[in-house]
């Protein structure tokens, strides 16, 4: 039995993250990059045999199903928009976004089935649970988290840090955050809570960037059929079991 392909269009392709997706949806039968969008010029090409565009000509991109966005928030509202008006799911890992992008994408749940996720490893989903619980037992703790990446990277602290720092203030803690950026770091995070004489730290380190294009490509496989709404990776998982 053949199954039709789940048609995407890969936005930042030429990025690091937006390289590591179209090599990973290559190798998957089950998925299609109709259209892989770049900031430039469409002659700048990542892969032969997927049509390429630039920015500028997003609005000429063919139908997909869903969108995968690795770009920067200045790129991010253009692709929003063009999945709300072609009913399409949407997927975002674009950090540093702004609260007038986070509006738009709660406006943008109620049209259409979307994830925004500042890391989609399943390793931080597990260590956003394990940091709210720490807090919640540790009132009184000092809560830091120190977050190194590569010296591209351009937000800080970086998306991560800060929904983690958000699971620390759920567990009733005040963390502050300290941001290094360094070599070709992938991404670390260390949370540390500090007491009178003992320390705790939770720490996670990503060391190739294949786990977060995974998850994005997984969590895309899972909105179609789905009702318009703002899904979590977690909500996602629980749905393929
Ligand atoms: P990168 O700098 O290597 O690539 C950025 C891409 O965005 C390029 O293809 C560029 O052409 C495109 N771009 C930039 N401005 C644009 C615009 N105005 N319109 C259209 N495209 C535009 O960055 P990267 O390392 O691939 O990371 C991309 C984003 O993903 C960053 O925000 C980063 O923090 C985030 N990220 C998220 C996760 C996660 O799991 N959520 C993991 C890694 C990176």
């Amino acid at each position: 039995m053949t199954t039709t392909p789940l048609r995407l269009l890969i936005h930042g392709a030429s990025g690091r993250m937006g390289q590591a997706l179209l090599r990973l949806a290559a190798d998957n039968p089950a998925l299609q990059v109709v259209a892989a969008v770049n900031r430039r010029s469409p002659a700048q090409r990542v892969v032969e045999g997927v049509p390429h565009f630039a920015s500028s000509e997003l609005a000429g991109a063919p139908q997909f199903d869903v969108a995968i966005d690795f770009s920067l928030p200045e790129g991010f509202d253009p692709v929003l928009a063009l999945c709300v008006e072609r009913g399409a799911g949407f997927v975002s890992g674009t950090t540093g976004i702004s609260e007038a992008q986070r509006q738009a994408l709660i406006q943008a749940a109620g049209r259409i089935p979307l994830v925004w996720a500042s890391n989609f490893s399943l390793g931080v989903a597990v260590l956003d649970e394990l940091v709210e619980r720490a807090a919640a037992a540790l009132a009184g703790w000092d809560c830091d988290i120190v977050e190194s990446h590569h010296t591209q990277k351009k937000d800080a602290p970086s998306g991560t840090a800060l929904t983690l720092g958000a699971a620390a203030e759920k567990g009733g803690a005040q963390p502050q955050y300290a941001s290094l950026r360094a070599g070709d770091i992938v991404g670390e995070h260390l949370v540390q809570f500090t007491g009178l004489g003992e320390r705790i730290e939770l720490t996670h380190r990503a060391t190739n960037r294949d786990i977060f294009a995974r998850g994005a490509l997984f969590a895309a496989s899972q909105l179609p059929g789905r009702a318009p709404g703002s899904y979590r990776v977690r909500d996602l998982l629980d749905g393929a079991t």
